[in-house]
């Protein structure tokens, strides 16, 4: 499989989907750990993509990789905006000029998105951020041959599930200390939203 510029389309409007779906329940994860505007971050930011995407026309990709990652940074207030932007920005940049995606530029992609977010947000694994599902994700990427035998979705459900386990040291989460712990990284939730929407798009 290869992903095409209606692929990439099919993914975001996916991920708007289960992002407005989810919105109070991410807004929930925030409210433990955080200041309780996550979902609300997470629809704003997602709405507004969905809205530019369904209306504007794309020549590959990349395209629509930095569609996604300019409206996030221009309207997500939050640290997940720029952080989101970030990433797709830098994958954007990864596979241009590669349309439609395969399998390897599309591995280089998340890489280059997970270094990204990284680098952005100063933060490593382990410290409860959209990181820890993010790196899996990546691995996972390098493990697999194809996309059809890749285990990303497992991961990633997992990998956001032990978010729990940890204590948070980067982002607003940060200021609970050892009461972080035990909760789920709203940001990791939100990460494994984007990967169930893109295994849909893949299945197809
Ligand atoms: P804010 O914290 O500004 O209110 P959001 O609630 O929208 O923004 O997003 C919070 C999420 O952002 C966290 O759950 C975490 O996954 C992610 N995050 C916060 N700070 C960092 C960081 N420095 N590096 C990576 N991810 C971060
Ligand atoms: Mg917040
Ligand atoms: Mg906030």
């Amino acid at each position: 499989m290869e992903l095409r510029v209606e692929d990439a389309i099919q993914w975001f409007t996916k991920v708007n989907e289960k992002i407005q779906e989810n919105k109070d329940y991410l807004t929930s994860l925030d409210q433990v750990i955080g200041d309780s505007d996550h979902g609300i971050n997470m629809a704003r930011g997602f709405q507004e993509v969905e809205n530019k995407l369904s209306t504007q026309e794309y020549q590959e990709v990349a395209d629509v990789l930095k569609e996604v990652a300019m409206t996030l940074i221009s309207k997500v207030g939050g640290a997940s905006g720029p952080l989101f932007g970030t990433a797709f920005l830098k994958f954007s940049q990864a596979v241009k000029g590669i349309n439609p995606v395969d399998y390897t530029s599309f591995t280089s992609g998340i890489e280059e998105a997970l270094q990204g977010v990284m680098h952005r947000g100063k933060a490593t694994t382990g410290e409860k951020t959209m990181i820890d599902v993010w790196a899996p994700v990546v691995h996972s990427f390098q493990e697999a041959h194809d996309f059809e035998d890749n285990p990303f979705l497992k991961v990633a459900k997992q990998a956001m599930e032990d978010t729990k386990d940890i204590m948070a040291t980067k982002g607003r989460a940060a200021y609970f200390k050892g009461k972080s712990i035990g909760y789920i990284d709203p940001g990791a939730a939100s990460t494994y939203l984007i990967f169930e929407a893109l295994e849909e798009v893949i299945k197809g």
